[in-house]
């Protein structure tokens, strides 16, 4: 071979290497409509192409661990920690190191092992009917269940993983004996059998159905959006306890490079620009949800609900406890 044709052969060679490290692949459970938008400015920033599908997370967690290291995925995206947890868990997931995502992602909301990292916050917190309850009527989760609230609580279904999620954190927080007297005081103070999503139970609130109800404040926003004049409102709980375990129960959405990327590198710099400022303010104002770099104030519908003070327990004990969650929760009748 002359030395010209080796040398067009290697730099063809080399395009072709540096066309396959320009692009990522991700799973997501987060729908098309929320992702492109920010995987369009990516692509527009630097040049990276982004491929993508989308699913619900259970079967694309299948998929990934069915594919095992044939997967094309660089990278998950999914909801709730509960599921970047078992993502982990089962190996799906590599850690990363990386000061960027360190100095964006408060500790709180990101695997102490650094295999996945929050990129917005969901709140799930008090809506309660503006013509029936007063915010003074209101404290606690754990108030919820004291009898002066029977026949007046709704709540979604505890087959939800944000249900499960949140009755985790409660064993965190409280012990599991304390945590299991609280949900079955839940359930002994329904007003009706629980709701198939969070959207339902508020409007089960605004119409008078029942009085209070604990969901994510971001179906609140489009409700509200659509609906202004809805008789509900936001109720931050939790915010007057002194302990480091008060505040209002949060969780998030996340991602983690999967443990068989063909392209990390290219994973995690798109994990760090999804934490910084400009893919902050685009990914949490399009689904109303709260940035997780603090430096980002939120779309300004949800910044009108007020500042409030979160539950700084580690997120992933969302997924640790997760077992015990659901069968405490079976244990208290909570359908
Ligand atoms: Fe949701």
């Amino acid at each position: 071979m002359k030395l010209n044709q080796l040398i067009a052969m290697l730099a063809l060679a080399a395009c072709a290497a540096t066309a396959l490290a320009e692009e990522v692949v991700v799973y997501s459970a987060r729908n098309e409509q929320l992702i492109k938008p920010l995987f369009d400015a990516y692509t527009r920033d630097t040049g990276v192409q982004i491929k993508f599908i989308t699913g619900s997370e259970g079967p694309l967690m299948e998929r990934l661990k069915a594919e095992g290291q044939n997967t094309p995925a660089d990278l998950l995206l999914t909801v709730d920690a509960g599921n970047l947890w078992q993502a982990s868990q089962e190996g799906l997931l590599r850690p990363i190191q990386s000061k960027i995502l360190q100095d964006n992602v408060p500790a709180h909301l990101r695997d102490p092992n650094n295999e996945w990292f929050g990129l917005s916050v969901r709140a799930r917190t008090l809506v309660y009917n503006t013509g029936k309850v007063k915010p003074s009527d209101l404290s606690t989760y754990e108030h919820l269940a004291d009898p002066k609230w029977k026949g007046r609580l709704c709540l979604r279904s505890s087959k939800k993983v944000y249900n499960q999620s949140l009755v985790a954190m409660m064993i965190t927080e409280y012990g599991e004996a304390k945590a299991e007297a609280i949900v079955k005081g839940w359930v002994n103070n329904l007003a009706t059998l629980p709701f198939p999503d969070d959207t339902k139970a508020i409007e089960a609130v605004a119409n008078g159905q029942c009085d209070v109800t604990v969901v994510n404040t971001y179906y609140f926003g489009r409700l509200i959006e659509k609906s202004p004049m809805l008789a509900a409102a936001i109720f931050w709980p939790n915010q007057k306890l002194s302990s480091k375990d008060a505040g209002v129960h949060v969780n998030v959405s996340g991602a983690g490079v999967t443990r068989h990327a063909k392209n990390p590198a290219g994973a995690q710099k798109l994990m760090e620009w999804l934490s910084s400022d400009k893919a902050q303010n685009l990914y949490a104002d399009k689904n109303l949800e709260y940035p997780v770099n603090p430096r980002i104030r939120p779309d300004s519908i949800v910044a009108g609900w007020g500042d409030f003070k979160q539950s700084l327990i580690n997120v992933k004990e969302a997924g640790s406890k997760q077992v015990q969650a659901v069968k405490l929760m079976d244990r208290a009748g909570y359908k």
